[in-house]
């Protein structure tokens, strides 16, 4: 079996330096406002007509993108009732998947659009998102051709995150529709509308209505009630430790009532750590330490947490990193100039400033960049920098742009990695050292899944770095990776592990 498929590759991107090219994609996001953006459950039959909820722009309260109307509690059940394994063998569900990347690559400027007004992601990142769906999209289209024989599971809930509202949702239904599973899938409820954008490009490229089903609503309700469903056979799970740790137990109970065991793929938070030792270039450290805290708004969860400098560089490396911290371009996601966009909504501004002032109240030192006053009208948060004293300070994940940075001393780096240890997380490390001695020491003791050595820690590539963690950070296998699929298949023999 080709588990690493040498032939394949990854989505092309746009040449956003260009100028021609921004403007062309400019002119494609005007035409697109014109679109009236509703999301609605799409079954395998009529959904019963609900109330509409606006969907607000993050950068931006007074502008609504579109409206959602959530599933009833007699659409859940009608989706399960109607929810079928695809009939197509696993060659032509792959040709289907791959129309379906090719679609999506068709349509990147109305799906970026979503991205930006929806989500409040960047420019680029809103590129990044259509170029990693799509990648998501052939790469398990050629896992299942690669192993044909496979059995699926049955029926597949999937339940997606709003920091990657079109590659990760694409991704998890992808890798569950490639090994033969029926899917339901239910979006963050932030980001209905370019997962119903989405769904509906599958439909496009031949996925039948009774293997893809999308129910647009809250987790509490429509989430908590497909997971506790006897018919549904492995779940799917993108978000935070203490939910995944919640579907966790409710699978638990449904095990011992059922006396069978059902498939749970969780991918959740970090508390992801780079250490940089006396040897670290401090120019690359910061361009690398920034792009890793602050790109996405620090909401990604491989996104860098702390930031552990050897004493030594300690000083250069805090003046280099408050200086640099005044040049980010904060504000309009849209513009191709802006460095850092908007946080998904209020709860999330007001829980990272409730993190800051406590942080100010235990008497620690803290940086922020300067607000643009245009930023008042959406959730913004400030790029933030505290120092903290010890690992054990950091008490749980904070989902945003705050960098918390701790000096250490040489001979404390053993306990140092252990402390790091001690937060239970696993996901993404960073080392800049020039040393190699170190770098191996750092990299044989890491309990992570995902660690990069002398540069930033974020933007696994699809197929290149699978990507998942350990611990409180997930359950494996590692997404964009060759043995995804086998726990979703019947003889998928994962027994753990990448
Ligand atoms: N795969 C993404 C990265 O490497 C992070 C995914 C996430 O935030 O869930 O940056």
């Amino acid at each position: 079996i080709d588990l690493y498929q040498p032939q394949r590759r990854n989505s092309g991107g746009i040449d956003l330096s260009s100028e021609s090219a921004l403007r062309a994609v400019h002119a494609a996001f005007d035409a697109a406002m014109a679109t009236d953006w509703n999301a609605a459950p799409l079954l395998a039959m009529e959904a019963e007509p609900g109330g509409a909820q606006p969907v607000r722009n993050p950068a931006n309260r007074e502008d609504i993108v579109g409206c959602v109307h959530e599933p009833s509690e007699r659409d859940v059940d009608a989706a399960l009732c109607a929810a079928r394994a695809w009939e197509a063998d696993a060659a032509q569900r792959a040709s289907v998947l791959r129309r379906a990347a090719d679609l999506f690559e068709a349509h990147r400027h109305e799906l970026m659009l979503l991205a930006i007004r929806e989500a409040g992601k960047t420019l680029a990142n809103a590129l990044g998102e259509v170029r990693e769906a799509a990648d998501f999209l052939r790469y398990y289209a050629g896992m299942a051709e690669a192993d044909d024989t496979a059995q699926a599971l049955g029926i597949a809930v999937c339940i997606s995150p709003w920091n990657f509202p079109l590659a990760i949702f694409t991704g998890q239904l992808a890798a569950a529709l490639a090994a033969g599973n029926a899917v339901l899938a239910k979006p963050a409820e932030q980001t209905p509308l370019i997962a119903m954008r989405a769904t509906q490009l599958l439909f496009e490229a031949g996925v039948p209505r009774t293997a893809l089903q999308l129910l647009p609503g809250r987790g509490e309700s429509v989430g908590a009630r497909l997971v506790l469903d006897a018919r549904v056979d492995a779940v799917l799970f993108t978000g935070s430790t203490e939910v995944a740790q919640g579907i966790n137990r409710l699978l638990a109970r449904r095990t011992v009532d059922e006396g069978r065991e059902i498939a749970l793929i969780a991918e959740t938070g970090g508390q992801n750590a780079l250490i940089a030792d006396s040897t670290a270039l401090p120019e690359q450290l910061v361009q690398d330490a920034l792009a890793s805290a602050f790109d996405s708004a620090g909401q990604r969860c491989s996104a860098l947490r702390l930031l552990c400098v050897q004493e030594e560089i300690g000083e250069t490396v805090v003046k280099m990193l408050k200086g640099a911290m005044r040049e980010l371009v904060i504000g309009d996601p849209a513009s191709l100039a802006t460095d850092v966009g908007p946080v998904i909504d209020e709860d999330a501004q007001r829980a990272l400033q409730g993190h800051v002032e406590r942080m100010r109240a235990a008497g620690k030192a803290v940086h922020q960049a300067d607000l643009p006053d245009a930023c008042g009208a959406g959730s913004f948060f400030a790029p933030t920098l505290i120092e903290i004293d010890a690992v054990s300070e950091l008490t749980q994940e904070v989902f945003g742009p705050v960098l918390h940075l701790l000096r250490y001393r040489h001979e404390d780096l053993p306990h140092l990695l252990d402390a790091i240890h001690a937060t239970g997380y696993g996901l993404t490390m960073g080392v800049h050292s020039r040393i190699d001695a170190t770098v191996e020491d750092i990299a044989g003791k890491a309990h992570v899944g995902n660690l990069y050595v002398n540069r930033n820690i974020i933007g696994a590539v699809v197929g290149a770095q699978p990507f998942g963690g350990e611990g409180k950070s997930g359950t494996g296998p590692k997404a964009g990776g060759p043995l995804y699929l086998k726990r979703l298949q019947r003889d998928g023999q994962w027994q753990g592990g990448a």
